[in-house]
């Protein structure tokens, strides 16, 4: 059972943390996934905050769980509520989990349920190696140095047999006892400690969170790609560069809205993402793409880099020509990039070249321009 009812309130943003994203996935999903796919659980519910269902329903999105349960207004009511709705499937034993804590490992799964054939209750729990330190009133000035050397801190999965912590929620006094654990021990049962892990954290505030994303890109591999497209001039009185149009003496010719910046930075993403190129995704025979707005096409690369379960890190146009001037409308660019990629403008860059009068754009026939890509993926073959 996942405890994911939670509002999340000492995590700043728009997004209870559980359904926050970490390496592109929601916490929850991962939570959600650690216990579905390890063999030995028959069983998963999500307990949810009866607001959060369209959430839920993105998070879980293909997963074959039991439909989630509404919680209440503290986590020991949705503890509960949650145990009362297994009743009906006759559990013999139960796993509570936290649905923030998303790095859980079959592991510590496995010691949980192991320990529970000696005990009614098991629970994940590191020792504390911090010294510990009492204050007074004003909780700066010490008091006194706590002896560390029988405390624990409690971690998630706690597991019971199913019968015994129903009980012991139907008795426990109201309020708000933070863990299942001392619910059990209210009932007078017995619970014991099974080594936790470090990595089992619970993503609480914006440090955890951001901690947890370097972890997850620290085991994603880092790709570079590289594009390349050139326009000709011709007949017109704009040209469109980076999503961008900019009054000029021609056009450029072209099947879509020849934008050559966003088709070299298309080019570029798939280039990192081994996807073969622009051409191949929008073959120009085809008519829907005629004179179609290229930022399409760099959203899809964009989309295929999310499906590959990968994020992208940042692309840089070079334009190539002699004229338009590029300087002007350069910030416009920025900007249009960072909507069309879905990335901060710090992760956007544009920039311009002559050829100093030199080949093909130094004569003013066409522009070219030459991007770079940065994404990461889950290792490919
Ligand atoms: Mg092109």
């Amino acid at each position: 059972m996942i405890v994911a009812a939670g509002r999340g309130t000492r995590a700043a943003g728009p997004l209870p943390k559980q359904y926050r994203r970490v390496g592109g996935v929601p916490i929850l999903r991962r939570t959600l996934l650690a216990f579905r796919e390890h063999p030995r659980i028959d069983k998963v519910r999500a307990v949810i905050h009866r607001d959060d269902r369209a959430l839920y329903d993105d998070a879980a999105s293909g997963l074959d769980l039991l439909p989630p349960v509404d919680g209440g207004s503290t986590r020991q009511d949705s503890v509960r509520l949650g145990l009362e709705s297994l009743e009906s499937l006759g559990p013999s034993q139960v796993l509570i989990h936290d649905g923030a804590r998303p790095f859980v490992s079959a592991a510590i799964i496995d010691r949980v349920i192991e320990a529970l054939t000696g005990a009614s209750g098991a629970i994940a729990a590191l020792p504390v190696t911090d010294t510990i330190k009492r204050t007074g009133p004003g909780a700066s000035l010490i008091s006194a140095t706590v002896d560390r050397r029988d405390l624990w801190r409690a971690q998630t999965p706690q597991g019971f047999r199913y019968a015994d912590i129903l009980a012991a929620h139907r008795n426990a006094p109201a309020g708000e006892l933070t863990d299942d654990a001392a619910v059990a021990a209210h009932a007078k049962l017995d619970v014991v400690l099974v080594p936790g892990s470090e990595e089992n954290v619970k993503i609480t505030t914006d440090e955890d969170l951001q901690r947890a994303n370097r972890s997850i890109d620290a085991a994603l591999e880092l790709r570079v790609g590289q594009g390349f497209d050139v326009h000709r001039f011709a007949p017109g009185d704009a040209v469109q560069l980076c999503g961008v149009r900019i009054p000029h003496s021609h056009g450029l010719e072209g099947h879509s809205d020849a934008d050559v910046g966003l088709h070299a930075a298309t080019d570029a993403i798939l280039g990192a993402l081994v996807a073969g190129d622009i051409g191949h995704h929008f073959p120009p025979s085809d008519p829907r793409w005629r004179g179609a707005d290229s930022a399409l096409f760099l959203r899809h690369a964009v989309d295929l880099v999310a499906k590959a379960g990968g994020r992208l890190v940042h692309v840089d146009v070079t334009l190539i020509c002699e004229a338009p001037r590029v300087g002007p409308h350069r910030e416009a660019m920025v900007r249009r990039l960072s909507e069309i990629l879905g990335l901060p403008t710090g992760r956007c860059s544009v920039k311009a070249t002559t050829t100093e009068k030199l080949g093909f754009t130094g004569r003013g026939e066409g522009i070219a321009a030459q991007a770079i890509a940065t994404i990461r993926v889950p290792e490919m073959q």
